[in-house]
C-alpha cells in the first residue's frame, strides 16, 4: 500500500532523514520506533505531503505522492493525526469532527462516519457539544484520532497517541488503535512507548539518526537484544 524508497530529507542544512526505505502493506499496524529526535516525525510529516524530501520517493498505491499538495494526499486517503494532537480548542466536540469530514461531500456517508468515530469513542459522544480545548489529554488524542477517521482514510498515520497519557489511557487508546485496523483501516503508527507499540504492530522498523537500523516482524524486534536494553529498559 505505501512504499518509501531511499527517502532524505533535510531542514536547512541540517538532514534528518538518510535515505530510509520501508513498506507498509494493505490491513497491517507497521510501527516506527526510535528515540527522541531519529527522524520518527519527520518520516511522517513527508508522507503527508508537509515536507518535501530531497530525494527519494513516496508510493501509495504506486503513485508517487512525494510532490503532491497535502490537501491532495488526504483525498487519496491518508490520514496524519500529528504529535500534539492539534485540535481547535475553541470549537466542540462536533465541530473538530466535521472539520475531518472537509473532503467529502457526501452529507449521509459523513453521518455514517460519526456514528462509526461515536461507537470508537463513545466519550466524544458524551461530548459532543463540550469545547473541545476543556476536554482531557486522553480525550483530546481520541478527538484527534476520530476528527482524522472522518476523512475515510485506508492509512492512518498516527505520531505518538500515547504521549502525556496515563498508563491506563494509553491501554485504552491502544486497544482502539487495533479495532480500527481490524475494521479495515492500516496504520503506521510512531512511538517512544516502544513496548506499547510492539504490542499491537505486526511489524516494526527501528530509527536511529535519520537511519533505519533494525526490520522485522514485532515479536522479533521485541525480543532483539539491542532494542531491549535500549528501547524496552531493559539492562
Ligand atoms: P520527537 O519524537 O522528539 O519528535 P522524532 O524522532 O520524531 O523525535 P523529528 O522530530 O523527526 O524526530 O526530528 C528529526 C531531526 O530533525 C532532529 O534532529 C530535529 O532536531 C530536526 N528537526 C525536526 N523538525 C525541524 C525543523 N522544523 N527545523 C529544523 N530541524 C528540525
Amino acid at each position: 500500500m505505501l512504499e518509501v524508497k531511499d527517502l532524505e530529507v533535510f531542514y536547512g542544512s541540517i538532514q534528518a532523514l538518510h535515505g530510509i526505505s520501508f513498506k507498509v502493506n494493505e490491513g497491517e499496524i507497521v510501527t516506527l520506533i526510535g528515540a527522541n529526535g531519529a527522524g520518527k516525525s519527520t518520516t511522517l510529516r513527508t508522507i503527508s505531503g508537509l515536507v518535501r524530501p530531497r530525494r527519494g520517493k513516496i508510493l501509495f498505491r504506486g503513485t508517487d505522492i512525494s510532490r503532491v499538495p497535502a490537501h491532495t494526499i488526504v483525498r487519496m486517503g491518508v490520514a496524519h493525526v500529528p504529535e500534539g494532537r492539534k485540535i481547535f480548542p475553541n470549537l466542540t466536540v462536533l465541530e473538530n469532527l466535521q472539520m475531518g469530514a472537509y473532503t467529502r461531500s457526501n452529507k449521509q456517508e459523513i453521518e455514517e462516519s460519526l456514528e462509526r468515530v461515536f461507537k470508537s469513542f463513545p466519550r466524544l459522544k458524551e461530548r459532543v457539544k463540550q469545547l473541545a480545548g476543556t476536554l482531557s489529554g486522553g480525550e483530546q488524542q481520541m478527538l484527534a484520532m476520530g476528527r482524522s477517521l472522518m476523512s475515510k482514510p485506508s492509512l492512518l498515520l498516527l505520531d505518538e497517541p500515547s504521549m502525556g497519557l496515563s498508563p491506563i489511557l494509553v491501554e485504552e487508546i491502544f486497544e482502539i488503535i487495533k479495532n480500527i485496523n481490524r475494521e479495515g483501516t492500516t496504520v503506521l503508527l510512531v512511538e517512544q512507548n516502544a513496548f506499547m507499540a510492539l504490542q499491537i504492530a505486526h511489524r516494526a522498523y527501528v530509527l536511529e539518526t535519520g537511519k533505519l537500523v533494525l526490520e522485522g516482524a514485532a515479536k522479533e524486534v521485541r525480543d532483539n537484544p539491542k532494542v531491549r536494553s535500549a528501547y524496552l529498559g531493559e539492562l
